[in-house]
């Protein structure tokens, strides 16, 4: 019984990467049937069946799949690579049911359209659109921080408890006035992660667990980059499973929202973008718009590029390798680079 139930499992594998490449092809069937039809229904149980848990359930099934993978290489030193085919079966059925319920509940949204396609927007912009929308931004953030720090060389301190901060991120999605974009649900399930110190050396600021839906931060990064972090997650928690989708979702959130400390977060993580893009196409130009920011908001990036220094180290380099390579294989063939698509979302949007 228990071969055949391996069989099965291991044979679905291939018949899994034929549906992936047939979604591939389809982005409109999977935005009907499963983004904004079976998603919805199956995300909003896992929020009701893990919101009320205090700590992420999803991190100690992360932690128990690491452990059935220690074992099983355990087992098969043990019985001196006896049984090879009986290993091999049980290693791909394991892949096979991962892979499985990695799609199910979360991941076929890679696959779903793109969000320039349902907001109806171009990706396409010049370079004066770019400089227009970074001046327009630039403007907003010097007037914010003028309102919010006690001087122009100072940066915007974040004093309050994360717990807060959280509270004000779900009140800008709860409160969302925003029609174009899909917010089809808002249950409050955000979590520290239990891996937080790993993720600070590997360069992460959050995930999300498409197992459970969970979101999780990393608690460690400085408080003013909180906000976007937990709006980005929430935006994975929707359902837009791409990071660059989720970072403009994240930046329109809190951009759009009346609490001030939620529009610096987002004002300033929009223009970073921005300026990165700027830089690309015109470093001199980038330069000299650098230097129109109060200096005070330079010290706000400053903290956090500090912070990420503090944990460089091989491990960075490693997740970066893995992570780009997840990305592509998850129908983001740019990998990291697919960033950028963000800049190209937040200037057709606001035109
Ligand atoms: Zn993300």
């Amino acid at each position: 019984m228990k071969n055949i139930t391996l069989n099965c499992l291991a044979l679905f594998f291939p018949f899994q990467l034929l549906l992936i490449y047939v979604l591939k092809q389809n982005p409109a069937w999977v935005e009907t049937y499963y983004s904004e039809g079976f998603f919805l229904v199956s995300s909003q149980l896992q929020h009701y069946l893990t919101s009320w848990i205090p700590f992420s359930l999803g991190d100690l099934f992360y932690s128990a799949l690491v452990l059935i993978i220690v074992v099983w290489i355990f087992r098969l030193i043990k019985s001196r690579f006896r049984k090879l085919g009986t290993r091999f079966l049980e290693a791909m059925a394991f892949v096979s049911l991962i892979y499985f319920l990695f799609h199910l509940f979360w991941g076929f949204n890679y696959y779903r359209l793109p969000l320039h396609k349902s907001l109806g927007i171009s990706t396409e912009y010049t370079k004066a659109e770019l400089y227009e929308f970074t001046c327009d931004l630039i403007q907003k953030t010097n007037d914010l921080h003028a309102e919010l720090a006690e001087n122009d060389s100072v940066k915007v301190d974040y004093k309050f408890k994360q717990g807060q901060l959280q509270q004000w991120v779900f009140e800008a999605y709860t409160n969302s006035t925003n029609e174009d974009l899909k917010i089809p649900y808002r249950v409050e399930n955000l979590k520290k992660s239990l891996f937080s110190l790993p993720l600070s050396y590997g360069g992460f600021s959050g995930y999300v667990n498409p197992f459970t839906n969970e979101g999780q931060y990393n608690y460690k990064i400085p408080k003013y980059k909180l906000p976007t972090t937990m709006a980005h997650e929430i935006g994975h928690q929707l359902g837009y499973s791409k990071e660059n989708e989720a970072n403009f979702i994240a930046s329109v959130i809190t951009m759009q929202d009346e609490n001030r400390f939620l529009q610096y977060s987002g004002l300033t993580f929009a223009l970073k973008y921005s300026l990165n893009d700027m830089y690309k196409k015109d470093p001199l130009l980038s330069e000299a718009l650098i230097a129109e920011l109060r200096p005070g908001v330079l010290k706000n990036y400053k903290e956090v590029q500090e912070f990420w220094q503090a944990y460089t180290g091989p491990v960075e380099l490693v997740m970066e390798t893995v992570y780009g390579n997840y990305l592509k294989v998850n129908n983001q063939p740019l990998g990291m680079k697919s960033y950028d698509y963000v800049v190209a979302l937040l200037v057709n949007y606001y035109q």
